[in-house]
């Protein structure tokens, strides 16, 4: 689903983000991506989801060399994906009704449609009641589900997450957390970076970390390590 191969990052300042970093995620598969701040985990993101392209190498999704992406096929290529942000990026002029419609009114979706996917969508992060609400009288944990239903709205294949509890005590984290278990475990490719490592550790999962732009464990923790 996802293929990184020696794939170089190096920004116009000279900053090198990503050095040679290799990796492939198997459809439906869920692995976190950590590193300390200024690891390449943004950058990574960021070239999966085509906001960037890379320097050298090659990177495929979901079938898709993104080396050979037009800019112009750039919007239907990310129909595949969903994209969680830390700063969920809400409209506080807008109920939370809205805010979740934005991308299926933009992709000019027609009202009935609307609404039932729209529900459909609040009701896996658990806000039905709340579509009339505007986002600002939400705690902190129900904007970020709020911005994990305005990803998943269009069913993409494909979740991607940058820091997505960064701003979240302990136990929403782990919430939020187990929200992106619930839609992997109904097939959706999921990758979340984090720096959050007592809660990844906890949760078992394939785990892969950058350390100055580099690539330097790709596995389960605590279970037998896979080095590049
Ligand atoms: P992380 O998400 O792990 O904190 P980033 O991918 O944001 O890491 O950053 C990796 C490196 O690239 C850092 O040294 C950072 O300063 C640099 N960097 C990130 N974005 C840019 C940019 N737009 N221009 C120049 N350098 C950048």
């Amino acid at each position: 689903m996802i293929t990184f191969d020696k794939v170089n990052k190096r920004y116009d300042s000279g900053q090198d983000a990503l050095v040679r970093v290799s990796l492939e995620m198997d459809r439906g598969e869920m692995v976190f991506l950590t590193g300390h701040s200024g690891a390449g985990k943004s950058t990574l993101l960021r070239l999966l989801t085509a906001i960037e392209r890379p320097s050298g190498g090659s990177v495929l999704v979901a079938g898709q060399n993104l080396n050979r992406l037009r800019n112009s096929r750039i919007p239907y290529f990310r129909r595949n994906l969903g994209i969680v942000f830390q700063n969920h990026q809400l409209l506080f002029d807008r109920n939370v009704f809205d805010n979740v419609a934005l991308p299926l009114t933009v992709a000019g979706c027609g009202r009935r449609e609307v609404g039932r996917r729209v529900r459909a969508a609040l009701d896996k992060v658990g806000l039905l009641q709340k579509e009339k609400h505007n986002p600002i009288t939400l705690s902190g944990g129900e904007q970020q589900r709020v911005g994990i239903a305005r990803a998943v709205v269009h069913k993409p294949a494909i979740l991607v997450a940058d820091e997505p509890t960064g701003n979240l005590d302990p136990r929403l984290s782990e919430e939020i957390m187990g929200l992106f278990g619930d839609f992997n475990a109904v097939g959706v490719t999921v990758l979340v970076a984090s720096h959050d490592l007592e809660l990844i550790a906890r949760l078992r999962r394939r785990v892969i970390t950058l350390r100055a732009g580099q690539l330097v464990f790709d596995g389960v923790p605590g279970r037998e390590t896979v080095h590049p």
